[in-house]
C-alpha cells in the first residue's frame, strides 16, 4: 500500500481550489536576495489567481534562531511594497503562524504515524551516529541511517522509555520501490526509496524537523502550489512518502531556480552583498530590485525588461520559469536602478535622495537640494553614490591637490590669470545662468588664447575640487555666483602661494 498510486493522486488542474501560496523562511538568518525571489514569485502567484498569501515562520531549528530576523524579513517585505495575507503580525483563521507555537499539530501527526507504524523511535546516541558515518565515509558509502532501532520489539522501547533514554521519531522509508512526483518546472520526478534513508521527524528536544513540520502546515494551511528554492527538489521525494503515509493529497510543486553568481556558482557574499538591508542602504530603489529579481528565473518571451510591479502580476506565468539557475549579475541591477532612477520627477529624486545625504544636506531646502540632484540624476546607478558625487556642494573648504588646477600645456602663470579673469567674470557676468556662462567663458577662453579643455578644466577642479562633474555650465550655475567667486579666487591664492 505504500506506493498505491491512487493515493498519491496530486491535486489535478481540474479540481481548482482557491489558490494559496506561502512562503517560510527560517528566521535563521537575515532576508536576502534569495528569499526575496522566492517570495516575489508567490506573491505574483497569488495576486494573478486571486489567491492568498500567507507568511509561515520556520522557527524549529531552535539552536540557529536569530533575534530579530522575523521584524527585519517584514520590514524588508514593507520596503518592497508588498503585503501577505496571512502570518505574522496580520494573523489569520490558519494561524499561529510561527511553527514554535503549533506543537501539538506535529506531536499528533507524528503520534499517528508512529501508531501505523510508518515511523519509529530511534534510541541511537549522537556518538553512535557519529562513528557510524565516519565509518560510512571510510568505506566511501553513502551517508545515512543503518535502521538500527527499526525493529526494535515493542518490550524493548517500553524498556528504553521507561528509562528515560532520550530518542528522536524517524519515518520509516520503504524499503523497496521508487517515488515520484510532478513539478510544474521540472517535469516527473522519481527517486529509488532505497536511496532514502529515514529521516529523523521529531528530533530529541520535542520539535519536529522541517521535513515533518512544513508537511503538516502545507497540509492544514490548505497551501495548494509549493514555489520553493530547488535545493529542495532531493528532499521532495521524502514529503511525497510522508504525505502518502498521513494519506493527504499533496501540493503541487514548483521548484525554482537557485540564483547564481557571474561564475554559475550560488550566490554568496563571494558575489557582493547579498542581504535585502545592504542593497537598501547603498540605494537601491525596491521598484528597480524587485523588477530585476522578476527576471531571475522568469523570463516573458519578449523583448521587455522593465516591468511596473502591476505588469509582473499579469504577466508572470509558472510555463515561463527557467529550470536552469537564474544568474545574479549586479551590473544588470545597477542598470536597472539607473533606469529607474532617471524616471523618476524632480522632487522624488530629491525626497529620496536626502537620507543618502548626511547631516551637511540637511540644511538645503528642497528646492535646492532638487537643482543639485537634477544635475547628477543622469548619472547615478544607487542613491548610495550621490553623497559622495555631490559632496562638493556641501563643503565650506574644497580639497584637491594645487596641481589638478593646471592643466597639460599651461604655465602656472598662465592658469594664475586664467583663473583671475574667470573670478572677474563670475563677479561680472549678469545673468549666472549656463548658456550665459558657456558663451562668456568660451570669448574668454579665446582672449587668453588657451583651449576650451584648458581653461574649462581649471574652473571645474577650482569650483568642484574635481576633475569629473555633471556639465561644468549647469553645476556652476546651481553652485551660484558668490560660491563660484570664493571658489576661483580660493584658486587663484593657493596657485600664487605655491609659486
Ligand atoms: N524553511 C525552509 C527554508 O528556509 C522553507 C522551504 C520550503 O519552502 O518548503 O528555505
Amino acid at each position: 500500500m505504500i506506493n498505491d498510486p491512487t493515493r498519491s493522486t496530486q491535486h489535478s488542474a481540474l479540481s481548482t481550489p482557491a489558490v494559496r501560496v506561502r512562503i517560510a523562511p527560517s528566521p535563521t538568518g537575515l532576508p536576502h536576495i534569495g528569499t526575496f525571489r522566492t517570495f516575489l514569485f508567490n506573491w505574483l502567484f497569488a495576486r494573478q489567481k486571486g489567491g492568498a498569501f500567507v507568511i509561515r515562520i520556520e522557527d524549529t531549528d531552535r539552536a540557529r534562531l536569530i533575534p530579530g530576523a522575523i521584524e527585519a524579513l517584514t520590514e524588508a517585505v514593507r520596503w518592497f511594497g508588498l503585503d501577505w495575507d496571512e502570518g505574522p503580525e496580520v494573523g489569520g483563521p490558519y494561524g499561529p503562524y510561527l511553527q514554535s507555537e503549533r506543537l501539538p499539530t506535529y506531536h499528533e501527526q507524528v503520534e499517528r504515524l508512529v501508531r501505523d507504524g510508518r515511523a519509529y523511535r530511534c534510541y541511537c546516541t549522537p556518538e553512535r551516529l557519529d562513528a557510524l558515518r565516519a565509518e560510512q565515509q571510510a568505506r566511501k558509502e553513502p551517508p545515512g541511517y543503518d535502521r538500527l532501532c527499526r525493529d526494535l520489539t515493542d518490550i524493548e522501547r517500553a524498556r528504553r522509555d521507561a528509562a528515560g533514554e532520550p530518542s528522536v521519531v524517524r519515518f520509516a522509508v520503504p524499503l523497496d520501490g521508487s517515488t515520484t512526483f510532478q513539478d510544474l518546472i521540472h517535469g516527473d520526478v522519481t527517486w529509488e526509496n532505497r536511496v532514502l534513508d529515514d529521516f529523523v521527524i521529531l528530533k530529541s528536544d520535542g520539535y519536529p524537523t522541517y521535513h515533518l513540520a512544513h508537511l503538516v502546515d502545507d497540509h492544514v494551511m490548505e497551501i495548494t502550489h509549493v514555489l520553493r528554492g530547488d535545493e529542495w527538489i532531493s528532499s521532495t521525494p521524502r514529503h511525497m512518502l510522508l504525505y502518502e503515509a498521513l494519506g493527504w493529497v499533496p501540493p503541487i510543486f514548483a521548484h525554482l531556480p537557485a540564483i547564481l553568481g557571474p561564475d554559475r556558482k550560488k550566490l554568496s557574499k563571494r558575489h557582493g552583498p547579498t542581504g535585502i538591508a545592504a542593497f537598501q542602504e547603498a540605494g537601491y530603489l525596491p521598484e528597480a530590485l524587485l523588477n530585476y529579481l522578476g527576471l531571475c528565473g522568469w523570463s516573458p518571451g519578449t523583448d521587455q525588461e522593465i516591468f511596473s510591479l502591476k505588469e509582473l502580476v499579469e504577466q508572470f506565468s509558472l510555463e515561463r520559469v527557467n529550470q536552469t539557475g537564474a544568474i545574479f549579475d549586479h551590473a544588470k541591477l545597477d542598470w536597472f536602478n539607473g533606469v529607474y532612477i532617471r524616471a523618476m520627477g524632480p522632487q522624488e529624486l530629491a525626497v529620496r535622495l536626502r537620507p543618502f545625504l548626511g547631516e551637511t544636506a540637511g540644511m538645503l531646502d528642497d528646492d535646492a537640494l532638487m537643482a543639485i540632484s537634477g544635475l547628477f540624476q543622469d548619472r547615478l546607478k544607487t542613491l548610495g553614490e550621490a553623497r559622495e558625487l555631490m559632496d562638493f556642494f556641501f563643503v565650506d573648504r574644497l580639497e584637491y591637490q594645487a596641481a589638478m588646477l593646471i592643466q597639460k600645456g599651461m604655465t602656472v602663470a598662465q592658469t594664475i590669470e586664467g583663473l583671475r579673469r574667470s573670478a572677474v567674470l563670475a563677479a561680472e557676468i549678469a545673468s549666472f545662468d549656463p548658456e550665459a556662462l558657456e558663451s562668456a567663458y568660451r570669448v574668454l577662453t579665446d582672449e587668453l588664447g588657451l583651449k576650451p579643455l584648458q581653461l574649462f578644466m581649471s574652473i571645474r577642479v577650482a569650483s568642484t575640487g574635481m576633475t569629473a562633474t555633471p556639465p561644468l555650465f549647469a553645476t556652476m550655475a546651481v553652485l551660484g555666483r558668490e560660491r563660484c567667486l570664493r571658489r576661483l579666487t580660493a584658486a587663484v591664492e593657493r596657485l600664487s602661494g605655491s609659486m
